[in-house]
């Protein structure tokens, strides 16, 4: 199935000069939600992975059907003062400023095999720091992917040395 067809593009979405890539249009398709998610649930099949991580908010939309696929537990790493127990912070740049992201500093032990799902590589910024706080708790980040990758921002260069598969490709 071509995905990018059940994609749509907004231009000057949030700012002028960006072009969202909005998801909606595919998750509201059953058969193109399914075959999203069954592709990725595939790729990680054979890194026998203990647990998925999703980053706030549309990497908790493609983590968790994941996560029940694999028949594995599913962690989310949220914005600051959104997780109710302990946390780990990770503090990192975006283009004008900083952010931080945060994960409970119980859901992910010493020596497990992470995943990470998210919607979107741009920039790398959030999921590198997902690495990071993964890594801060002790787990290996066996894997990572997204449904959609924006090339021409080299995102992939901030995740170095990382298995990282994208379903749709934009150059
Ligand atoms: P980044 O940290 O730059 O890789 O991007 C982080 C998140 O921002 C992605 O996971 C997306 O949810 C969102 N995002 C960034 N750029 C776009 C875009 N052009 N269209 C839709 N979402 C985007």
């Amino acid at each position: 199935m071509d995905l990018s067809k059940k994609i749509r593009e907004i231009e000057d979405f949030p700012k002028p000069g960006i072009g969202f890539k909005d998801i909606t249009t595919l998750l509201k398709d059953g058969e193109a939600f399914k075959y999203t998610v069954d592709c990725i649930s595939e790729n990680l099949r054979r890194h026998n992975v203990d647990i998925i991580v999703g980053p706030e908010a549309r990497g908790f939309i493609l983590g968790t059907p994941v996560a029940y696929n694999l028949g594995v537990g599913f962690v989310p790493i949220r914005k600051p003062g959104k997780l109710p127990g302990k946390v780990e912070s990770y503090e990192y740049s975006l283009e004008y400023g900083t952010d931080v992201l945060e994960i409970h500093e119980d859901a992910i032990t010493k020596g497990m095999r992470v995943a990470i799902v998210d919607d979107l590589l741009a920039t790398g910024g959030t999921v590198a720091a997902a690495t990071k706080l993964i890594e801060k708790l002790g787990g290996e980040v066996v894997s990572i992917e997204f449904l959609i990758e924006l090339d021409f921002l080299d995102g992939r260069k901030k995740l170095d040395g990382y298995n990282v598969n994208t379903l749709v490709h934009y150059s």
